[in-house]
């Protein structure tokens, strides 16, 4: 008989299967608390239960666990984590320490299809969706790692466009929700703008926080940069944002990743006032962090700085964000991509 992965369950159907084993409902909830709060990676680590209940449950079960395959720090603290799926494909996830949070970017798909010409991701297209335990497996494994520091916040901005696997993110959000004690408040979902999925978030996962990747004003340029533009232009991302169901007093946050010379003119930052008046918002402006491969450069600090100063004197809140772990290949995709060039994933 094969073992079931007690991670892979959801968890209201734990309680079923700790009953088919002849064990009682209380049970179930001590396993849940293992594995969530307590991060057991395997039966032998559940002290509550005696040896011979862990035998008896290894002997049915197993807990998976993403594989730690590369950890790199960088100087300013930011760290960032390579993990191993169990059919061999790899995904990252990073740490950004920022005042008093510590946030934790995290995927939801083992590479990306939306092609973004700016994202090392985007360049290796779509391999597969990963599922909930996954998504959520990351947070538990990275808390693990920096344990007693806790984790405060997550970003789903790293591999992958989580609308395009909003079954499981949700499923994921929840489960980070109730048995993480993360507060929705503090989790954000950021799209590249699959309108019917901000559609359906409002539904799935009401309470946290969205973002949408924006980064041009005219869909000329935007088609170009992010072909999801073609099939949803601005206008109709941009209604979607406004009748997105926001909660009293959240805003929709707005990335504009600034590349030199493509949507970085003071034109562009007229059209941005523009096209975002009467949105409850703010926008952070990321200048572009150079890649090996692709073509677009970093507009130099004058430049962003006159940029944000358009944004700002409209009345928007416009914040320049800092670039981190350049030492260390923070940026999507690029991690993954120093693993797969080599001879051998390192491990
Ligand atoms: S930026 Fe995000 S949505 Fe675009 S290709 Fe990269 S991972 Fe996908």
């Amino acid at each position: 008989m094969e073992k079931v992965n007690l991670k892979a369950l959801p968890p209201e159907e734990l309680k079923t299967f700790m009953s088919a084993q002849g064990l009682p409902a209380y049970r179930a909830r001590q396993l849940l608390h293992w594995i969530y709060e307590k991060r057991a990676t395997s039966a032998e680590e559940i002290t509550e239960f005696s040896q011979k209940l862990r035998r008896q449950l290894d002997q049915v079960a197993w807990i998976g666990n993403l594989e730690l395959l590369d950890r790199a720090v960088s100087a300013d603290g930011t760290q960032k984590f390579l993990f191993g799926l169990d059919d061999g494909d790899s995904i990252e996830s990073v740490l950004i320490p920022d005042e008093d949070r510590l946030t934790l970017c995290i995927s939801s798909q083992a590479g990306c299809a939306m092609g973004c010409a700016f994202c090392r991701t985007g360049k290796g297209g779509l391999r597969r969706n990963l599922q909930a335990y996954e998504i959520v497996d990351q947070v538990i494994s990275v808390g693990r790692e920096i344990a007693p520091r806790r984790i405060t916040n997550i970003v789903l901005m790293g591999m992958g466009e989580p609308l395009k696997n909003l079954d499981e993110v949700s499923d994921a959000l929840h489960r980070m929700n109730r048995l993480l004690q993360i507060s929705k408040r503090r989790i954000t979902v950021s799209t590249c703008g699959v309108v019917p999925g901000i559609e359906q978030l409002a539904f799935k996962a009401p309470e946290v926080n969205l973002a949408v990747s924006l980064n041009a004003t005219t869909d000329e340029v935007r088609g170009r940069i992010m072909p999801i533009n073609k099939r949803y232009p601005i206008k109709a991302l941009l209604k979607a944002c406004r009748r997105y169901p926001l909660q009293k007093r959240r805003r929709i946050t707005f990335e504009y990743v600034m590349l030199a010379g493509v949507n970085d003119t003071d034109e562009d930052a007229y059209r941005l006032t523009d096209l975002l008046r009467g949105i409850p918002c703010k926008i952070n402006l990321i200048p572009f962090n150079e890649l090996e491969g692709i073509k677009y450069r970093r507009p130099d600090e004058g430049r962003v700085l006159e940029f944000q100063t358009i944004l700002v004197d409209a009345g928007l809140t416009a914040i320049v964000r800092k670039s981190k772990g350049q030492d260390i290949l923070a940026a999507c995709g690029q991690l993954r991509h120093r693993e797969v060039s080599r001879p051998q994933v390192m491990k």
